[in-house]
């Protein structure tokens, strides 16, 4: 069985992409065929898994937009059994050019569908906004996932969000589940981090990760060489806990 799991959240800056690529990137290591699609136009994912802009042909635009076989656009990465949908800036006009066009919502979904079975896990990389790309992954995944950064207004936004989980729930793929809040960025050093954890578990309760991502600065620079933290520093704290989150994700299914 096949899990499709979108990474979620409007706000930006709050770990989407650290996730998307570390927990991809842990899960191909302990042995999953992952695919990775990268479906924010700024394209972070894309990158830090290695794959050059320049090199891409056909990216998730071209997949949902010109209806390009979404088996053209994958792509292998830095990691073994890790494969890629790259996003470039194209991507950008996808939100206003999808308007207009016949099951917008679905077309992430039906373009997955003929790859899924290649894979056990799809990772959907969402960007900051609740638009048509969001809907889209949405609409396409089994579950979301919704990283939470441990500062201050954590849960301000979350409401939007589950609003329109709801409502994709309702309209667009009643199977969607909310398979959990991740707690990122925690700094240990001070109260607040810990005063964070406390109303977000108050709120979601069982829904909360037991892992839980502290600021380490080792997952800020690998991005930058193109790497996974298991690859760019697997004896750092940050390779530890998204091989944690890893194991955690495979034991919900
Ligand atoms: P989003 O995709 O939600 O916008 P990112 O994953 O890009 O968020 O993270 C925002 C910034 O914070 C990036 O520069 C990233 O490298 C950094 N970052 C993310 N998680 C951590 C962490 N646990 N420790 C330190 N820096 C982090
Ligand atoms: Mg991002």
């Amino acid at each position: 069985m096949n899990r499709t799991i979108a990474i979620a959240n409007q706000k930006g800056g709050v770990g989407k992409t650290t996730t998307s690529v570390n927990l991809g990137a842990c899960l191909a290591s302990i042995g999953k065929r992952v695919l990775l699609v990268d479906i924010d136009p700024q394209g972070n994912a894309t990158s830090g898994v290695g794959i050059e802009k320049a090199d891409v042909e056909y990216c998730i635009y071209d997949v949902l937009v010109d209806d390009v076989e979404a088996s053209k656009a994958i792509k292998p990465t830095s990691v073994e059994n890790l494969y890629a949908i790259p996003a470039t800036i194209q991507l950008a006009g996808a939100e206003i050019e999808l308007v207009p066009t016949i099951s917008r919502e679905v077309r992430l979904k039906r373009a997955l569908e003929e790859v899924k079975d290649d894979y056990d896990y799809i990772i959907i990389d969402c960007p900051p906004s609740l638009g048509l790309l969001t809907l889209n992954s949405l609409t396409a995944s089994d579950a979301v996932m919704i990283p939470v950064q441990c500062e201050y207004y954590a849960l301000e936004g979350l409401s939007q969000l589950l609003n329109t989980v709801r409502l994709v729930q309702k309209h667009l793929n009643q199977d969607l589940k909310i398979e959990g809040v991740l707690l990122t960025m925690l700094d240990a050093r001070t109260n607040l981090g810990i005063q964070v954890i406390d109303e977000v578990k108050k709120y979601f309760q069982d829904k909360v990760y037991q892992t839980i991502i502290p600021r380490n600065v080792r997952l800020s620079e690998a991005p930058s060489h193109g790497e996974p933290i298991i690859s760019y520093d697997p004896r750092s704290r940050g390779a530890e806990v998204y091989l944690d989150l890893a194991k955690e994700v495979l034991k919900n299914g």
